[in-house]
């Protein structure tokens, strides 16, 4: 029997209108679809009614499928000639685990093609005309999570404070204050400009405007949850107060009952398949 393949797909942050064409036409091809529970299920309606779709959800502290049982499914199908979609939020190769996953499918000799998708930590500012980077503001930026796997390493937040590139911190909502603490600690000051967004793209995105010093509090008085992406920087005091740019949906201002310093709007898209 003919050996079947691997493709690592991403599936954008949410709006299934951000998907490639390529992951639409592997959605459509797959014998078997892995994903992972930040999938949209708008992005799971592109799969065919013939695939097998199973869901591996792992999130930060709740009971997960280890990522080893994962990599032994994702073989074992592929070994029984099957095209097999790994589908992962935003892309698969910031944050995802993808590197750990393209590994031990190389080591057992299966082919792998990867299909990037928009990464949340760019899609959260883009939605409300944030650019990343800007002439003037930020010569680069840094993506960067609050969140040290497994024990690993933090991030140098005092280097990063110092080189004043934007900061795009990816899973960072339940360490906020410890965050807020250590960039402080590193010099940043407290009035730099704050971009929270939970839901990016989503129907029930939220959004709040606030600095590097009330950050941690406006967040919680807004109810703010993960996933989010929190955006520190300059470019943050872009953001399109109205709410989303790139969302082509209504806005719905959502008075912020604590905090004076902080908005918050809610959007949704009007997307239909
Ligand atoms: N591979 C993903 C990141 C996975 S890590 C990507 O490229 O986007 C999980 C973290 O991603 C979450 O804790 C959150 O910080 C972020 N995230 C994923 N989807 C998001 C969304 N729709 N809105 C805001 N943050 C999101």
């Amino acid at each position: 029997m003919k050996t079947g393949r691997v493709a690592l797909v991403g599936a954008g942050p949410g709006d299934p209108d951000l998907l490639t064409l390529k992951a639409v036409r592997a959605l459509a091809r797959a014998d078997v679809v892995l994903h992972d529970d930040l999938v949209a299920d708008a992005v799971l309606d592109f799969i065919g009614p013939a695939a097998r779709v199973i869901a591996v959800g792992k999130r930060g502290g709740c009971a997960s499928t280890p990522q080893a049982f994962i990599e032994q499914l994702m073989i074992r199908e592929a070994r029984a000639g099957h095209f097999v979609v790994r589908l992962k939020g935003g892309d698969p190769f910031v944050f995802g685990r993808g590197g750990e996953e393209i590994i031990a499918l190389r080591n057992a000799g299966i082919e792998v093609e990867i299909v990037p998708g928009i990464t949340s930590g760019l899609a959260a500012p883009a939605a409300f005309g944030v650019p990343v980077t800007h002439r003037g503001l930020a010569h680069g930026v840094a993506l960067v999570t609050a969140h040290a796997a497994d024990g690993g390493a933090e991030p140098d937040w005092r280097l990063l404070a110092a080189s004043q590139l934007t900061l795009v911190v990816y899973m960072g909502m339940q360490r906020i204050a410890d965050l807020r603490d250590k960039l402080l600690a590193a010099g940043q000051s407290a009035r730099r400009p704050v971009l929270v967004v939970a839901n990016a793209t989503r129907d029930d995105q939220q959004s709040l405007h606030t600095t590097l010093g009330r950050m941690a509090e406006d967040a919680t008085s807004a109810g703010l949850r993960s996933p989010a992406i929190i955006v520190i920087g300059d470019v943050a005091a872009m953001a399109d107060q109205a709410g989303a740019a790139a969302t082509a949906g209504a806005e719905t201002q959502v008075p912020c009952s604590t905090s004076s310093s902080a908005r918050i709007t809610g959007s949704s898209s009007r997307w239909r398949r």
